[in-house]
C-alpha cells in the first residue's frame, strides 16, 4: 500500500500536471494500492484526472467528527464521500502536534469516517522526547485504544494504520527498518488485542522521511505493509518511483 499525503501543497491545476505525468510512469498494478490525499479543495480535479484509472484512490486529510452542522471552514466525513473520496486520514501528526488534535477526537473521527463508508488511516506516533524517554510504545498503544478502541471488531478490521514517528516527518530522519519493524510488531499485536484474528487484514504502513533511497529496505521488513509519504509524493517521478518498489 502506497498512500501519498500532499499536505498544503498542489492546486488543481498542479494536480493536473502531476497526474498527466505521474500515469505515464505508473501502469496499471494488481498487486498494491497506491492512494492519494490531496487538499480538499484538490480532489475533484484530482479524480477527475485520473479518469479511467479505478486502481488509484483518493482520500481527504482530515474530517470532522460530526456528520453536518455549524462548523466553518470544516468537511465532514459524509461530504468527502460524497466528492468521490474513499479514505480519511485520522490523527496525522501535523493535525495532532500543530492543530491540538486529542486522541479522543481522533477516535470519533474514526467512528465518523466509518459510519460515512470512509477507510479511516489512523496515525501513530511518538515525538522525540517521548521516545527519548522511552515511552514509544506506551505511546502507539495509547493511540490506537484511543483511536480504535470505540469501533467493533468489524470495522477494525477494515481500518488502515500508519506508524509516524513523529521526529521522522518531513526531517529527512528515518527509523532505522528493524525499528519501524519492531513498533509495527508491536503495533500489530495491539491490534490483535483489539480485533482478534480479523486484525490481521489491517495493512500498517511506515511513514517518516521515507524517499526512493530508503522504501525498499523498509518495505522488505516483515511488519511493513506500505508506505505513507508527504515530500516524496509531490514529484511525479518520484512517487511513481517509491510506488512501483
Ligand atoms: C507525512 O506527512 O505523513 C509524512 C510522512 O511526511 P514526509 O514523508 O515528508 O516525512
Amino acid at each position: 500500500m502506497f498512500a501519498a499525503n500532499w499536505k498544503m501543497n498542489h492546486a488543481p491545476a498542479d494536480a493536473e500536471a502531476f497526474m498527466r505525468q505521474f500515469l505515464a510512469y505508473y501502469p496499471r498494478t494488481q498487486d498494491r494500492t497506491v492512494i492519494f490525499f490531496p487538499s480538499a479543495l484538490t480532489l475533484h480535479t484530482l479524480r477527475l484526472a485520473l479518469k479511467d484509472r479505478t486502481d488509484i484512490k483518493v482520500g481527504v486529510q482530515n474530517i470532522h467528527w460530526e456528520d453536518h452542522g455549524a462548523f466553518t471552514g470544516e468537511n465532514s466525513a459524509t461530504i468527502a464521500r460524497g466528492t468521490g473520496a474513499k479514505y480519511a486520514l485520522v490523527g496525522h501528526s501535523e493535525r495532532r502536534h500543530v492543530f491540538g488534535e486529542t486522541d479522543e477526537q481522533a477516535g470519533l473521527k474514526v467512528a465518523a469516517a466509518i459510519r460515512a463508508g470512509l477507510t479511516p488511516l489512523l496515525c501513530v506516533g511518538e515525538t522525540l522526547a517521548e521516545r527519548e524517554r522511552g515511552d514509544t510504545i506506551a505511546v502507539v498503544v495509547r493511540q490506537l485504544r484511543e483511536g480504535l478502541g470505540k469501533a467493533e471488531i468489524a470495522q477494525v478490521a477494515s481500518c488502515l494504520v500508519a506508524y509516524e514517528p513523529v521526529w521522522a516527518i518531513g526531517t529527512g530522519k528515518t527509523a532505522s527498518p528493524a525499528d519501524a519493524n519492531s513498533v509495527h510488531s508491536a503495533i500489530r499485536q495491539e491490534l490483535r488485542t483489539l480485533a482478534g484474528d480479523r486484525s490481521e487484514a489491517v495493512p500498517v504502513l511506515y511513514g517518516g522521511s521515507v524517499n526512493r533511497g530508503n522504501a525498499a529496505s523498509l518495505l522488505a521488513e516483515a511488519e511493513i505493509d506500505g508506505v505513507l509519504v508527504g515530500g516524496a509524493s509531490l514529484d511525479a517521478e518520484a512517487w511513481s518511483a517509491i510506488a512501483r518498489t
